[in-house]
């Protein structure tokens, strides 16, 4: 029987490598619903291809361009209907959108799927009790997509490692500034913030990457999935990339998880769970000739300090945190702030006494975090119009 599975976020850098993977086999899938926002174009060829009869586009332009195109496809604009889409648990949902509007999404299709790979990391930084719940609630498997966070899961083949664990190092490549003088920071542009070294991804955790708030959120990820405390999680910069995680356990061993810098490996193996062949390169061992583990620059990538800050348990100052970077991220990819003004008004924004005070507070439900997201993003932008 075909394997029934649908794609949220089908046309971004995640969601095509997805597809790309699935079409070297495609009889044996059946995509049920795609998703996209406004890229309209590439989600009809998705839809076509694999005769697709759902599809969620979110945007309202889009929506209506779509709606008027008489295809045999039902067309849908938002998340609130997944009841009418899947019938039965589906086998498999890949959680992809960009940012906190994935939250809703992911959320939505856990009772829907009997496993979901979340790659949507802001869904887990900011919900991940109440994502935890509803898991357990539907009996749903999770799979992290972040490689760093697939490696560890994989290595360990379980969550709750803070028995054994004595600490576990994520690596970062240090993105396209690791090298650059701090004097030069300033003359960043666009262009040069979205092209990391060693991956490929969309343009927002690209520039993540480059101010170094990717690796925050990756270990906020792991503290979430693993249930660890912040303590037992270090950065290190491993300028290759091919080195994903060391985990250092209570009894002296440490295992260290390798491989290659392509995001299609957590992704076929979300699907596949370790039992089919991963086609691609011998693994470069040369490469580790070049292991060079630093700390990260503290001054060249101020906004690692912020982890000193996030309480031991999840709280709703995490959604702080995220909203405050995404449209930060967002009004320096509009040509609106600069590079360096990133982290100057982060550190402003994120220590107002009314948003430091959501260090108190648990997220109870998802749509208490979409509200304070949607607050923050509206204040920030009001500012830069
Ligand atoms: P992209 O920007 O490449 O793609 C985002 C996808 O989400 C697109 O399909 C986009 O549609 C859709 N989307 C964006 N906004 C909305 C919205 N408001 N409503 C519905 N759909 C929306 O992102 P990535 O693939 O790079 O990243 C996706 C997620 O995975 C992020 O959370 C990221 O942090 C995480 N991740 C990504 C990695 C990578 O290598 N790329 C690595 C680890 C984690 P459209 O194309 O129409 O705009
Ligand atoms: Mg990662």
């Amino acid at each position: 029987m075909k394997k029934k599975i649908a794609i949220l976020g089908s046309t971004g850098s995640i969601g095509k490598s997805l597809i790309e993977i699935i079409k070297k086999d495609k009889e044996k899938y059946e995509i049920v619903l795609l998703s996209a926002n406004k890229n309209l174009s590439e989600l009809i060829k998705q839809a076509k291809y694999f005769k697709v009869k759902n599809l969620i586009i979110t945007n309202k332009n889009q929506y209506d361009l779509l709606k008027k195109k008489k295809f045999n496809i039902k067309i849908y604009n938002n998340f609130n209907n997944l009841n009418n889409i899947f019938k039965y648990k589906l086998d498999y949902i890949m959680s992809a959108i960009s940012g906190l509007d994935g939250l809703n999404p992911t959320f939505e299709s856990i009772k829907h799927t009997k496993k979901i790979a979340i790659a949507n990391k802001e869904s887990i930084i900011c919900a991940w009790n109440i994502l935890e719940s509803e898991l357990k609630k539907h009996n749903t498997k999770f799979v992290p997509v972040d490689s760093e966070h697939f490696s560890i899961w994989s290595a360990l083949k379980k969550q709750d490692c803070s028995q054994e664990i004595d600490k576990i190092f994520i690596t970062a490549s240090g993105g396209p500034f690791y090298k650059l003088p701090l004097s030069k920071f300033p003359k960043i542009k666009i262009k040069d913030a979205i092209r990391h070294p060693n991956w490929n991804m969309g343009k927002k955790i690209s520039v993540d990457s480059s101010t170094m708030m990717n690796k925050v959120f990756e270990i906020i990820e792991a503290k979430n999935i693993f249930n660890l405390s912040f303590d037992k999680l270090e950065i290190l910069i491993h300028p290759v990339s091919y080195l994903h995680a060391i985990i250092k356990f209570k009894n002296g061993l440490s295992n260290m998880i390798i491989h290659d810098t392509d995001m299609k490996i957590p992704i076929f193996n979300s699907i596949f769970e370790n039992k089919e062949y991963f086609i691609n390169k011998k693994i470069n061992l040369q490469k580790l000739n070049q292991l060079k583990l630093e700390k990260p620059n503290i001054k060249k990538f101020p906004l690692i300090k912020i982890l000193k800050k996030i309480p031991k348990k999840i709280s709703l100052y995490e959604t702080v945190i995220v909203s405050t970077n995404d449209t930060l991220v967002d009004l320096f990819l509009k040509n609106k702030i600069k590079f360096n003004s990133i982290p100057k008004i982060f550190n402003k924004v994120i220590n107002y006494k009314k948003l430091k005070k959501y260090r108190y507070f648990r997220p109870k439900n998802i749509n208490q975090i979409i509200k304070l997201n949607n607050f923050i993003q509206l204040k920030i932008n009001s500012l830069y119009k």
